[in-house]
Protein backbone atom coordinates (compact mmCIF):
# COMPACT_ATOMS: atom_id res chain seq x y z
CA UNK A 1 0.00 0.00 0.00
CA UNK A 2 1.01 3.45 -1.08
CA UNK A 3 2.55 5.09 2.63
CA UNK A 4 3.20 1.72 4.27
CA UNK A 5 6.86 3.06 5.15
CA UNK A 6 5.39 6.06 6.71
CA UNK A 7 3.13 4.33 9.32
CA UNK A 8 4.99 4.22 12.77
CA UNK A 9 4.28 0.23 13.99
CA UNK A 10 5.08 0.86 17.79
CA UNK A 11 4.23 3.39 20.24
CA UNK A 12 6.87 6.57 20.17
CA UNK A 13 7.14 7.44 23.75
CA UNK A 14 6.08 10.84 24.64
CA UNK A 15 5.44 12.08 28.07
CA UNK A 16 2.00 14.81 27.85
CA UNK A 17 2.74 17.90 29.51
CA UNK A 18 -0.49 19.81 29.51
CA UNK A 19 -3.43 18.33 27.78
CA UNK A 20 -1.99 18.74 24.07
CA UNK A 21 -2.86 14.81 23.63
CA UNK A 22 -7.15 15.45 23.55
CA UNK A 23 -6.68 18.84 21.89
CA UNK A 24 -4.72 17.45 18.99
CA UNK A 25 -7.48 14.47 18.82
CA UNK A 26 -9.95 17.18 18.73
CA UNK A 27 -7.91 18.88 15.99
CA UNK A 28 -7.45 15.71 13.70
CA UNK A 29 -11.47 15.05 14.43
CA UNK A 30 -12.01 18.47 12.44
CA UNK A 31 -9.05 17.58 9.95
CA UNK A 32 -7.57 21.19 11.55
CA UNK A 33 -4.52 22.38 10.23
CA UNK A 34 -2.02 22.76 12.92
CA UNK A 35 0.81 24.61 13.84
CA UNK A 36 3.32 22.85 16.57
CA UNK A 37 4.56 26.20 18.40
CA UNK A 38 7.60 26.57 20.50
CA UNK A 39 11.77 26.57 20.88
CA UNK A 40 13.43 23.62 19.07
CA UNK A 41 14.47 20.51 20.95
CA UNK A 42 11.16 20.62 22.79
CA UNK A 43 9.39 17.69 21.99
CA UNK A 44 7.43 18.70 18.86
CA UNK A 45 8.51 15.94 16.51
CA UNK A 46 8.17 13.22 18.92
CA UNK A 47 4.44 14.57 19.77
CA UNK A 48 3.42 14.53 15.86
CA UNK A 49 4.99 10.77 15.79
CA UNK A 50 3.15 9.81 18.52
CA UNK A 51 0.24 11.47 17.56
CA UNK A 52 0.00 9.62 14.11
CA UNK A 53 0.65 6.86 15.75
CA UNK A 54 -2.21 6.95 17.94
CA UNK A 55 -4.39 7.92 15.27
CA UNK A 56 -3.29 5.19 13.07
CA UNK A 57 -2.12 7.28 10.29
CA UNK A 58 1.04 7.38 8.20
CA UNK A 59 3.41 10.73 8.64
CA UNK A 60 5.11 12.15 5.98
CA UNK A 61 7.68 14.49 7.01
CA UNK A 62 9.30 17.44 5.35
CA UNK A 63 12.24 19.50 6.74
CA UNK A 64 11.72 22.60 5.75
CA UNK A 65 14.82 24.90 4.26
CA UNK A 66 15.25 27.71 1.94
CA UNK A 67 16.22 26.49 -1.40
CA UNK A 68 13.02 24.30 -0.89
CA UNK A 69 11.19 24.84 -3.99
CA UNK A 70 7.11 24.34 -4.45
CA UNK A 71 8.36 21.89 -7.18
CA UNK A 72 10.09 19.11 -4.12
CA UNK A 73 6.83 19.30 -1.96
CA UNK A 74 4.42 18.83 -5.14
CA UNK A 75 6.56 16.54 -7.34
CA UNK A 76 8.14 17.12 -10.67
CA UNK A 77 7.99 15.90 -14.07
CA UNK A 78 10.99 13.38 -14.51
CA UNK A 79 12.76 12.04 -17.36
CA UNK A 80 13.06 8.21 -17.64
CA UNK A 81 13.67 6.02 -20.64
CA UNK A 82 10.22 6.35 -21.45
CA UNK A 83 9.71 9.31 -21.57
CA UNK A 84 8.59 11.85 -19.04
CA UNK A 85 7.01 10.26 -15.91
CA UNK A 86 5.32 12.32 -13.07
CA UNK A 87 6.40 12.05 -9.49
CA UNK A 88 4.07 13.12 -6.62
CA UNK A 89 6.22 14.73 -3.80
CA UNK A 90 5.64 13.91 -0.32
CA UNK A 91 3.30 16.43 0.33
CA UNK A 92 1.09 15.45 -2.89
CA UNK A 93 1.63 11.94 -1.65
CA UNK A 94 0.08 12.75 2.31
CA UNK A 95 -2.54 14.85 0.10
CA UNK A 96 -4.02 11.79 -1.47
CA UNK A 97 -3.16 9.47 0.63
CA UNK A 98 -5.10 10.25 3.72
CA UNK A 99 -1.77 10.68 6.05
CA UNK A 100 -0.50 13.67 8.37
CA UNK A 101 1.70 15.99 6.20
CA UNK A 102 3.92 17.38 8.87
CA UNK A 103 6.48 20.63 7.69
CA UNK A 104 8.93 20.98 9.94
CA UNK A 105 10.23 24.29 10.32
CA UNK A 106 8.53 25.98 8.12
CA UNK A 107 9.50 29.70 8.23
CA UNK A 108 12.99 27.67 6.73
CA UNK A 109 10.48 27.50 2.96
CA UNK A 110 10.14 31.07 0.70
CA UNK A 111 7.10 32.23 1.25
CA UNK A 112 6.28 31.56 -2.65
CA UNK A 113 6.53 27.80 -1.57
CA UNK A 114 4.48 28.44 1.52
CA UNK A 115 1.92 29.23 -0.78
CA UNK A 116 1.11 26.31 -1.92
CA UNK A 117 -0.02 24.80 1.29
CA UNK A 118 -3.21 27.42 0.88
CA UNK A 119 -5.88 25.66 -1.06
CA UNK A 120 -5.39 23.04 0.78
CA UNK A 121 -6.26 25.07 4.40
CA UNK A 122 -9.47 26.29 3.77
CA UNK A 123 -12.93 24.26 3.54
CA UNK A 124 -11.85 23.03 -0.25
CA UNK A 125 -9.23 21.33 0.60
CA UNK A 126 -6.96 20.73 -2.70
CA UNK A 127 -3.69 20.64 -3.93
CA UNK A 128 -3.53 22.42 -7.19
CA UNK A 129 -0.32 20.84 -9.47
CA UNK A 130 -0.18 23.66 -11.95
CA UNK A 131 2.63 21.55 -13.97
CA UNK A 132 0.00 18.45 -14.51
CA UNK A 133 -3.11 20.18 -14.86
CA UNK A 134 -4.54 18.07 -11.81
CA UNK A 135 -6.64 19.42 -9.25
CA UNK A 136 -6.05 16.73 -5.93
CA UNK A 137 -9.06 16.44 -3.91
CA UNK A 138 -7.74 15.82 -0.49
CA UNK A 139 -8.57 12.25 0.91
CA UNK A 140 -10.48 12.19 4.10
CA UNK A 141 -7.93 11.62 6.44
CA UNK A 142 -5.58 13.78 5.49
CA UNK A 143 -4.07 16.44 7.61
CA UNK A 144 -1.93 19.40 7.67
CA UNK A 145 0.39 20.14 10.81
CA UNK A 146 3.67 22.51 10.60
CA UNK A 147 5.61 23.61 13.59
CA UNK A 148 6.90 27.06 14.01
CA UNK A 149 9.92 28.20 16.47
CA UNK A 150 8.78 31.97 17.12
CA UNK A 151 12.28 32.76 18.39
CA UNK A 152 13.95 32.68 14.87
CA UNK A 153 11.67 34.99 14.03
CA UNK A 154 12.78 37.97 12.29
CA UNK A 155 11.27 40.50 9.45
CA UNK A 156 12.49 38.71 6.81
CA UNK A 157 12.26 35.30 8.12
CA UNK A 158 8.54 35.21 9.37
CA UNK A 159 4.98 33.32 7.91
CA UNK A 160 2.83 35.32 5.97
CA UNK A 161 0.26 36.78 8.13
CA UNK A 162 -1.91 35.10 5.54
CA UNK A 163 -0.73 31.86 6.30
CA UNK A 164 -0.40 31.96 9.65
CA UNK A 165 -4.77 33.06 9.91
CA UNK A 166 -5.10 29.41 8.59
CA UNK A 167 -3.44 27.36 11.53
CA UNK A 168 -5.15 26.50 14.94
CA UNK A 169 -1.87 26.48 16.88
CA UNK A 170 -0.48 24.07 20.35
CA UNK A 171 2.10 25.69 22.30
CA UNK A 172 5.08 24.05 23.45
CA UNK A 173 7.79 24.62 26.19
CA UNK A 174 9.87 23.46 28.53
CA UNK A 175 8.06 21.04 30.57
CA UNK A 176 8.06 21.46 34.29
CA UNK A 177 11.55 20.07 36.16
CA UNK A 178 9.76 17.18 37.00
CA UNK A 179 8.37 16.24 34.52
CA UNK A 180 11.50 16.92 32.02
CA UNK A 181 13.67 15.07 34.53
CA UNK A 182 11.50 11.99 33.99
CA UNK A 183 11.87 12.83 29.88
CA UNK A 184 15.50 13.20 30.50
CA UNK A 185 16.24 9.72 32.39
CA UNK A 186 13.51 7.76 30.13
CA UNK A 187 15.67 9.03 27.04
CA UNK A 188 18.93 8.94 28.07
CA UNK A 189 18.90 6.15 30.80
CA UNK A 190 20.48 7.91 33.33
CA UNK A 191 19.21 7.71 36.93
CA UNK A 192 16.22 10.03 38.50
CA UNK A 193 18.94 11.96 40.13
CA UNK A 194 21.65 12.68 37.15
CA UNK A 195 19.00 13.58 35.06
CA UNK A 196 17.16 16.29 37.94
CA UNK A 197 20.66 17.63 37.94
CA UNK A 198 20.90 18.02 33.85
CA UNK A 199 17.24 19.97 34.32
CA UNK A 200 18.97 22.41 36.85
CA UNK A 201 21.59 22.97 34.92
CA UNK A 202 19.29 23.43 31.66
CA UNK A 203 17.49 26.17 33.85
CA UNK A 204 20.55 28.32 34.54
CA UNK A 205 21.40 28.74 30.43
CA UNK A 206 17.60 29.52 30.31
CA UNK A 207 18.29 32.53 32.66
CA UNK A 208 21.26 32.93 30.00
CA UNK A 209 19.03 33.52 27.19
CA UNK A 210 18.67 37.01 25.93
CA UNK A 211 21.83 37.69 27.79
CA UNK A 212 24.27 36.01 24.68
CA UNK A 213 22.48 32.89 24.55
CA UNK A 214 20.10 32.89 22.02
CA UNK A 215 18.21 29.90 23.39
CA UNK A 216 17.89 28.08 26.03
CA UNK A 217 19.62 24.49 26.31
CA UNK A 218 16.85 22.37 25.26
CA UNK A 219 15.76 19.05 26.67
CA UNK A 220 17.11 17.07 23.15
CA UNK A 221 20.85 18.73 25.06
CA UNK A 222 19.88 17.21 28.18
CA UNK A 223 19.03 14.11 26.45
CA UNK A 224 22.38 14.08 24.53
CA UNK A 225 24.43 15.29 27.95
CA UNK A 226 22.22 12.49 29.42
CA UNK A 227 23.75 9.70 26.92
CA UNK A 228 26.88 10.29 27.47
CA UNK A 229 27.19 10.44 31.54
CA UNK A 230 25.46 6.58 30.54
CA UNK A 231 28.18 5.61 28.36
CA UNK A 232 30.45 6.43 31.71
CA UNK A 233 31.95 10.04 30.45
CA UNK A 234 31.73 12.04 33.49
CA UNK A 235 29.49 14.32 34.08
CA UNK A 236 30.84 17.75 33.65
CA UNK A 237 32.56 16.84 31.03
CA UNK A 238 29.19 15.33 29.32
CA UNK A 239 28.03 19.09 30.04
CA UNK A 240 30.83 20.63 28.42
CA UNK A 241 30.84 18.91 25.16
CA UNK A 242 26.68 17.98 24.77
CA UNK A 243 25.74 21.68 26.37
CA UNK A 244 28.09 24.28 26.58
CA UNK A 245 30.53 24.27 23.60
CA UNK A 246 27.65 23.33 20.90
CA UNK A 247 25.25 26.68 22.72
CA UNK A 248 27.48 29.36 22.09
CA UNK A 249 30.55 30.51 20.52
CA UNK A 250 31.06 33.61 22.52
CA UNK A 251 34.24 32.93 25.38
CA UNK A 252 32.62 34.84 28.06
CA UNK A 253 29.01 33.33 27.88
CA UNK A 254 30.80 29.95 27.76
CA UNK A 255 32.55 30.52 30.58
CA UNK A 256 29.59 32.56 32.65
CA UNK A 257 27.31 28.83 31.45
CA UNK A 258 30.33 26.45 32.30
CA UNK A 259 30.61 27.98 36.08
CA UNK A 260 27.19 27.20 36.23
CA UNK A 261 27.39 23.55 35.65
CA UNK A 262 30.52 23.56 37.96
CA UNK A 263 28.43 24.99 40.25
CA UNK A 264 25.70 22.68 39.93
CA UNK A 265 28.00 19.47 39.68
P1 LIG B 1 11.45 19.56 18.31
O1 LIG B 1 10.72 18.86 17.22
O2 LIG B 1 10.55 20.41 19.20
O3 LIG B 1 12.68 20.31 17.86
P2 LIG B 1 11.95 16.87 19.33
O4 LIG B 1 10.56 16.35 19.29
O5 LIG B 1 12.90 16.34 18.31
O6 LIG B 1 12.00 18.47 19.34
O7 LIG B 1 12.50 16.62 20.82
C1 LIG B 1 13.83 16.33 21.09
C2 LIG B 1 13.91 15.11 21.96
O8 LIG B 1 13.41 15.43 23.25
C3 LIG B 1 13.04 13.97 21.47
O9 LIG B 1 13.77 13.12 20.61
C4 LIG B 1 12.66 13.26 22.73
O10 LIG B 1 13.70 12.34 23.07
C5 LIG B 1 12.68 14.34 23.78
N1 LIG B 1 11.40 14.87 24.24
C6 LIG B 1 11.09 16.19 24.39
N2 LIG B 1 9.86 16.33 24.93
C7 LIG B 1 9.37 15.08 25.12
C8 LIG B 1 8.14 14.56 25.67
N3 LIG B 1 7.18 15.38 26.13
N4 LIG B 1 8.00 13.22 25.73
C9 LIG B 1 8.97 12.41 25.28
N5 LIG B 1 10.15 12.82 24.77
C10 LIG B 1 10.35 14.15 24.68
Amino acid sequence: MALDAHRIPEEPYYRPVAGEVALFEAAYAARMPMMLKGPTGCGKTRFIEHMAWRLGRPLVTVACHEDMTASDLVGRFLLDPGGTVWHDGPLTQAVRHGAICYLDEIVEARQDTTVVIHPLTDARRILPLEKRNELVQAHPDFQLVISYNPGYQSVLKDLKESTKQRFAAIEFGYPDAAVEAEIVAHESGVAAGTAALLVRIAASSRNLKGHGLQEGVSTRMLIHAGRLAAQGIALETACRIALVLPITDDADVRDAFSAAVSAAI
